[in-house]
């Protein structure tokens, strides 16, 4: 088998570093000491996912795992700022389901059309320009950009289709969505023959559609240790009415109440959620039916007394599919909506090793702290938000730098740097 169909990746997506601030002076000829002009480095690129609605698989991630935006720039003098790093759009089928690997929570799902942030570019470092002041007229420092944020991401693509057509290999799954729609699976007469989930697009009546998906089949991967079986019933996952297709010609020599009986194991085994979605039996190859076979009668009766509806059909001559279809249409009136997930992803508070001592300079009035946890901290806090200026603040207090600040003789009204943060100082 050539190509074996991808639905389950792991990658590490990195945001780009902020640029560094420049330290420059502003140079003129017969001007002596011209003001601070450096500019500020620029933001890190940022890396987000994107909907292809021409992808179906996530195949294009089995040889690429890491994903790097690049760096902003440093600043320059002339107050010139660096370029922001570029975004990095990573493209993935609609439907693909984000986790986070580590924990396995769900950080967004692909359902929709709309883009999603997955890793924001760090931060550009002030240049030497912010730091002047009418007393502070050669400020020789500037500030280095933050880092940006990176994820180990585990991908699992989940199809968005209303109905999915569930069923042994061979009993007509590709022909039946090739006759309802305009999806052109690939069918033949041997098994294994869908290795990728087809979709496509059923038009019962002037405003009336839905979404089928044809997945791969369930049981031959199992059984012939292929390594499949379970795996492509995760694309059904979401549907909300599945079609059971079964062979009632008995041409393959199948007992067509042993096969409803053996998928619906599977199904069971895989997710009791999925075995007690609504089901509508479809009965395939009716036009084979050969003289006294009690094959549809003893179906029927089987799905009867299970409360399921059942339509005799025959996809390759398409009789009874537009009775089919309608019904779906039908019952997904009533049906919810295609489920999606809702994301469950707990962001981590930065590690703090707030045992380790910060480091406190000044410059006059002008005091920049530093170390590596806190560049962490400053990286991730959202300073727009209250609650994470909260944490912020809580953290710097527990930390015990502004006793240390206040022994080194602190005074109110002095500015305090932190990165590219930057406050008056406040007894
Ligand atoms: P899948 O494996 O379930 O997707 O099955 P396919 O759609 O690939 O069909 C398997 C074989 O059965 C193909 O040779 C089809 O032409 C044939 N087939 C499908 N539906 C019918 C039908 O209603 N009547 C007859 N006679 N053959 C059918
Ligand atoms: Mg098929």
């Amino acid at each position: 088998m050539a190509a074996s169909f991808v639905d389950k990746a792991r990658i590490t997506v990195r945001a780009g570093s902020g640029g560094d601030g420049a330290v420059a002076f502003h140079r003129e000829k017969y001007v002596a000491a011209g003001g601070p002009d450096g500019g500020d480095g620029g933001r890190g690129g940022s890396v987000v996912f994107s909907v292809d609605e021409n992808m179906s698989t996530l195949m294009d991630f089995r040889y690429k795992r890491k994903y790097v935006a690049p760096n902003g720039m440093p600043g320059q003098g002339k107050r010139c700022n660096g370029r922001d790093g570029e975004t990095l759009v990573i493209k993935v089928p609609r439907g693909t389901v984000i986790r986070d690997t580590a924990s396995g929570a769900i950080m967004h799902d692909m359902s929709t059309g709309e883009d999603w942030l997955a890793a924001r570019g760090g931060r550009g470092g002030w240049g030497n320009t912010h730091f002047a002041t009418p007393t502070r007229q050669v400020p020789r420092f500037a500030k280095p950009g933050l880092p940006g944020e990176s994820h180990d991401l585990t991908l699992e693509l989940k199809l968005l289709a209303d109905v999915g057509l569930v069923g042994f290999p061979n009993v007509g799954k590709s022909t039946l969505l090739s006759v309802v729609s305009k999806a052109h699976p690939k069918i033949a007469n041997y098994h294994f023959t869908t290795l990728f989930p087809n979709l496509g697009v059923v038009y019962v009546d002037e405003g009336v559609s839905f979404v089928m998906a044809d997945i791969p089949g369930i049981i031959e991967g199992a059984s012939e240790g292929a390594g499949l079986g379970h795996d492509f019933l995760r694309h059904i996952d979401r549907c909300r009415l599945l079609v059971h297709l079964v062979d009632v010609s008995g041409s393959e020599g199948r007992d067509p109440v042993e096969d409803f009986e053996a998928i619906n194991a599977e199904l069971r085994e895989y997710s009791p959620e999925l075995a007690e979605r609504p089901q509508i039996v479809a009965a395939n190859k009716c036009d084979l039916l050969g003289e006294g076979s009690d094959n549809l009668e003893r179906l029927r009766r089987y799905v009867a007394e299970r409360g399921m509806q059942l339509f005799e059909i025959s996809a390759a001559a398409h009789s009874g599919t537009r009775e089919l279809v309608g019904e779906c249409a039908r019952r997904l009136r009533e049906l919810p909506p295609i489920a999606s997930y809702e994301p469950d992803y707990v962001p981590p508070e930065p590690e703090i090793e707030s045992a380790e001592d910060l480091s406190i300079e000044h410059f006059d009035d002008m005091w920049q702290v530093e170390g590596p946890w806190l560049q962490r901290l400053v990286a991730t806090v959202n300073f727009s938000d209250y609650e994470s200026r909260m944490f912020f603040d809580r953290i710097l207090r527990e930390s015990g730098v502004f006793e240390r600040m206040e022994q080194m003789g602190v005074k109110d009204g002095d500015t305090v740097c932190m990165y590219d943060l930057m406050f008056e100082y406040k007894e």
